[in-house]
């Protein structure tokens, strides 16, 4: 009946008291998520069969929906947040994250223009400024520099792609977004780069055969050498190579592309350099980790995700141009309903013209808080934390006659596996995830079947560590 009053719409005190519920809620999840096995256990289709199959027509209160959360909801959850998370990697949140994110709900604006609310521009302007400070990147990426700039993306997808699109717009100088795609375009990155970069050449229209994958030397680094030879006989053979796409951080291993010598060849044959430090960003808040970043001043563009190893709820990616002018001609389209005289004295940043999608969420509020809240010191501790749980997690596996390091380790990510095979090592990852206890993760390096040990989620102390070290040695006698 109240409902009906109130044309349905839920009255602020309801809100008010569910809110409080569904935060009580979300504090014990975080409070207990240590408790449920890692890795969900149900079939396709399970919570499909779980949920009716046509929706109410008449409504309900939300805080009858919580119980069906638990019931239809968690049993298809795998825990991201619980501290034994080791797989892929992280995609950690933070109570300060997540309250930026509900205040951004709250706010409900949409950002797509300064005009449509400048503080949505204004404090991801502030917060892309604080960002290249904290990790030391160049000053020509500030937004208050004359030419560069930063923006928050969805995706590193997304970054990669609109850096190719502003790279593929100044090499045709824009003929490409006015005649379609006709020049004989090709692109570049390792044979270890994620696969957003394939992805992002099909969306691009540039054809996946353009897109040439350069071999990695022992550490599953780009082979500069290897790079520019492709380069030469691509030129020679009447193709126009415009873009490389270098990798500080792969996923597969966390290997860390040779920069200076990449842009180096970049600059001899004109191509834009993008770098792609999704993961291994957030090592550079601390300056022991920054010789990952060497070089990081002569790309065109870079991009890393908060959203994965600096408490930032996804959506957040961190991307940076030097040049603001040559993505938003490849990007910027103008209908007379958006026309507004703050952009047309050209005095403010219009976000929509710097991504692909018009529309925009406050994302800034949620770094605002974790960086609030947290400080640059918190941050790095925890990092360096990370790092140094990593290292004795590695001298664990060396330690062990069974076992053997495969890649390089300086950062979070452990790639190992047992010497007696790919077989073994298969078995040994089913075992530990069918164990519930912690969730770990794959990978092909030179051909053999490799374990990922990925420490980075928010929860995960040194203890916890320990004891995923001691369920893998165990279960290891068994395989
Ligand atoms: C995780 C990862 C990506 C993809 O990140 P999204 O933000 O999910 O698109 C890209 N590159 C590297 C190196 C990654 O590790």
């Amino acid at each position: 009946m109240n409902r009906m009053k109130n044309n349905f719409h839920m009255l602020p005190d309801d809100f008010r008291a569910a809110g409080h519920k569904v935060i009580d809620w979300v504090a014990d999840y975080h409070a207990h998520v240590e408790d449920f096995r890692v890795l969900s256990q149900v079939k396709p289709g399970e919570i499909c069969d779980g949920l009716p199959d046509s929706p109410p027509q008449q409504g309900d209160s939300v805080t009858n929906i919580l119980p069906d959360i638990e019931r239809h909801v968690l049993p298809g959850i795998t825990h991201w947040q619980s501290p034994n998370f080791y797989a892929y990697f992280p995609s950690n949140n933070s109570g300060p994250s997540i309250l930026g994110d509900l205040v951004s709900s709250g706010l409900g604006v949409q950002g797509m223009l300064w005009a449509t609310s400048p503080a949505c521009t204004e404090v991801e302007m502030k917060m892309l400024d604080w960002l290249v400070q904290m990790l030391g990147l160049p000053e020509h990426f500030l937004n208050s520099s004359k030419h560069g700039g930063g923006v928050i993306q969805d995706s590193a997808s997304s970054a990669t792609l609109c850096a190719l699109l502003a790279a593929r717009e100044q090499a045709t100088n824009g003929q490409t977004n006015e005649e379609g795609c006709r020049l004989p375009l090709v692109c570049y990155t390792s044979n270890q780069a994620h696969s957003h970069v394939e992805k992002d050449v099909k969306v691009a229209g540039l054809g996946r055969k353009n897109l040439r994958l350069i071999d990695v030397d022992q550490e599953f680094a780009m082979r500069p050498e290897a790079l520019e030879r492709q380069i030469v006989e691509d030129k020679a053979a009447g193709k126009i190579p415009f873009f490389v796409c270098a990798t500080i951080g792969t996923t597969s291993s966390l290997a860390i592309d040779p920069i200076p010598e990449i842009a180096a060849i970049c600059k001899r044959h004109g191509l834009w350099l993008h770098v792609d430090a999704a993961m291994a960003g957030t090592a550079a808040l601390c300056p022991e980790f920054r010789w990952t970043h060497n070089g990081v001043e002569l790309a065109d563009s870079y991009a890393f995700n908060p959203h994965k190893w600096m408490y930032t709820n996804f959506d957040c990616t961190a991307f940076w141009v030097k040049d603001r002018h040559a993505l938003i001609n490849s990007l910027s389209v103008v209908p007379e309903y958006l026309r507004n005289q703050a952009s047309e004295q050209g005095e403010v940043f219009d976000y929509r013209d710097w991504h692909v999608p018009l529309g925009r969420r406050f994302r800034a509020l949620k770094l605002w808080f974790v960086i609030r809240h947290y400080g640059v010191e918190g941050l790095q501790h925890h990092v360096r934390q990370n790092v140094a749980w990593a290292q004795e997690f590695a001298a664990w596996v060396k330690a062990d006659s069974r076992f053997e390091l495969v890649a390089p380790h300086p950062l979070s990510l452990v790639c190992f596996r047992l010497k007696s095979g790919d077989a073994a090592s298969e078995q040994l990852l089913k075992r530990a995830n069918e164990s519930g206890k912690i969730f770990i993760s794959h990978t092909k390096l030179d051909g053999k079947y490799v374990l990922r040990f990925s420490i980075g989620q928010a929860k995960t102390e040194r203890h916890h560590v320990e004891a995923a070290w001691k369920l893998i040695s165990d279960l290891a006698d068994r395989s």
